[in-house]
C-alpha cells in the first residue's frame, strides 16, 4: 500500500499548522492559495489560479487515457476567535479554522506530492482547491468560471473531518446524505392605523402569527412522515408601540431537507400558505426565495468504488459503508449535481478522545493524526480509479 513516509507525515502537519495559525475567510483566501499554488507547481502540477476568486486547480497527466478524476478540498477559515490555546493557534484575529478545511487542504496537498513522486496511474488527475465553503459557494462560483469545461472530470470526491468519529474512521453513504439549506423574507404590507380602531386597519400582526402556525402544518402534514425536512421561522419583526397597528411585517424563515423533490415540494407549499394566508387577512405578501445549497447526493456506483477501494486498502473497522444523513450542508452539493461522484468523512476523534470537539466550536481543532490516512486513502483512490490496467 502507498503510504507516506514519516518525513512527508511532518512535513504536512507543519504545512496544516502554518495554514491553521494564517486562516483567511471566504474568497479571500489569498495566502493559501499561493502557498498550494507554489506547492503543486515545484512538484510538476499544471496550476491554475484565480477560478471563482481564490479557487486553484493542479493538474497532472500521466500516460495515454483519457479518463479523468477530480478530487477537491476547501480551503476558507471562519469568523470564530479561537481558543484552542494551541502552539499553531490563529494569528489572525476572530478568525480560525474551526471546520478543518486547513487539514483538508494539507491532505489533499500531502496526496498530490507523493502522486507526484510515485503515482502509478494512467489519465488526468484534476485536484480543486475551493474557496468559500462556508455559505459563499465557491464551489459553484469555480463552476461559474467553467471548472468543470477547462477540467472536464468524470467523477468528482470530497473528504470532510467530523469529530464524535473514532480517528481515522472512513464513513461513506450512498444517496441523500447532507441537507439543502434554503432561506426566504416574506414581507407581509397591510394598511397601518389606530390600536384602537382595528376594523379600520389590516392588520399584519394577526396575519404574520397565524402565517407561523400555518407553516407549522409545512412538515407535519404535507412532508412525508418518513422524509426529513426542517422549516424554521428564526426572525419576526413588526411594530413599535402597544396602540399603533403596524403597516408592515418581515419573517425570515430558513428551510432544511434531505431530498431534491422533498426541496421543491416544500419550497412551494410555502409560496401558497404565504400567499392564502395574507390573502384571507386582507393584507399583501411578498416573498423573497434564496436557494442556499443543494442537497448532497452521492452516486450509488461512485460510492461503491470509493468504499471497494478503501476495502482493498484500509482494515474493516476503519470503515463504515452507510453513515448516516447529516443535517449540515456542503457546497461540493452542487458539484455532485454535476458530475457523478461520492463525498466521505473522516472521523476527528470519537467523544472523549482528541478531537471530538465539534466543527465550528472556538476549541476545535483539525486532528493531524488524519494527514497519514487521508492521504493515503486519496493516494489508493487515484492509482485504483487510474489503474493503467482497469
Ligand atoms: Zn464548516
Ligand atoms: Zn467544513
Amino acid at each position: 500500500m502507498d503510504r507516506l513516509s514519516d518525513a512527508a507525515v511532518e512535513q504536512f502537519i507543519a504545512v496544516r499548522r502554518d495554514i491553521h495559525r494564517h486562516p483567511e475567510l471566504a474568497f479571500s483566501e489569498r495566502r493559501t492559495a499561493a502557498l498550494v499554488a507554489a506547492q503543486l507547481g515545484a512538484w510538476g502540477y499544471e496550476v491554475t489560479t484565480g477560478l471563482g476568486g481564490t479557487g486553484v486547480v493542479g493538474q497532472l497527466k500521466r500516460g495515454t487515457s483519457n479518463r479523468t478524476l477530480g478530487l477537491r478540498a476547501d480551503m476558507d477559515a471562519l469568523p470564530i476567535a479561537e481558543a484552542t490555546g494551541a502552539a499553531w493557534a490563529s494569528c489572525a484575529h476572530g478568525v480560525m479554522h474551526a471546520c478543518g478545511h486547513d487539514g483538508h487542504t494539507a491532505m489533499l496537498l500531502a496526496a498530490a506530492h507523493h502522486l507526484a513522486q510515485h503515482g502509478r496511474f494512467d489519465g488526468t488527475l484534476n485536484l480543486v482547491f475551493q474557496p468559500a465553503e462556508e455559505g459563499g459557494g465557491g464551489a459553484l462560483k469555480m463552476m461559474e468560471d467553467g471548472l468543470f469545461d477547462r477540467f472536464p472530470c468524470d467523477a468528482v470526491f470530497a473528504m470532510h473531518n467530523m469529530p464524535g468519529i473514532p480517528q481515522g474512521q472512513l464513513v461513506f453513504r450512498s444517496g441523500p446524505a447532507m441537507a439543502s439549506s434554503d432561506y426566504a423574507t416574506v414581507t407581509l404590507h397591510g394598511h397601518g392605523g389606530h390600536g384602537a380602531m382595528p376594523h379600520k386597519a389590516t392588520d399584519v400582526v394577526v396575519a404574520a402569527a397565524s402565517l407561523v402556525m400555518a407553516l407549522q402544518t409545512v412538515v407535519s402534514r404535507h412532508v412525508d412522515p418518513l422524509q426529513p425536512a426542517v422549516v424554521t421561522v428564526g426572525a419576526i419583526h413588526a411594530g413599535e408601540a402597544n396602540n399603533v397597528i403596524p403597516a408592515e411585517a418581515r419573517l425570515e424563515i430558513s428551510v432544511r431537507t434531505l431530498d431534491p423533490q422533498v426541496r421543491r415540494s416544500v419550497e412551494q407549499r410555502i409560496r401558497e400558505l404565504v400567499q392564502l394566508q395574507a390573502q384571507s387577512f386582507g393584507v399583501c405578501a411578498e416573498i423573497a426565495w434564496r436557494a442556499g445549497y443543494a442537497v448532497l447526493v452521492n452516486d450509488d456506483q461512485q460510492t461503491a468504488r470509493a468504499l471497494a477501494v478503501a476495502r482493498k486498502h484500509f482494515p474493516a473497522d476503519q470503515i463504515n459503508p452507510q453513515g448516516p444523513m447529516v443535517s449540515g450542508s456542503e457546497d461540493f452539493a452542487f458539484m455532485l449535481e454535476r458530475v457523478p461522484g461520492s463525498y466521505l468523512f473522516i472521523g476527528n476523534g470519537a467523544d472523549g478522545e482528541p478531537g471530538a470537539c465539534m466543527v465550528h466550536n472556538p476549541a476545535y481543532d483539525f486532528n493531524d493524526h488524519n494527514i497519514a490516512p487521508g492521504a493515503a486513502y486519496w493516494i489508493a483512490l487515484v492509482n485504483e480509479l487510474l489503474s493503467p490496467t482497469p
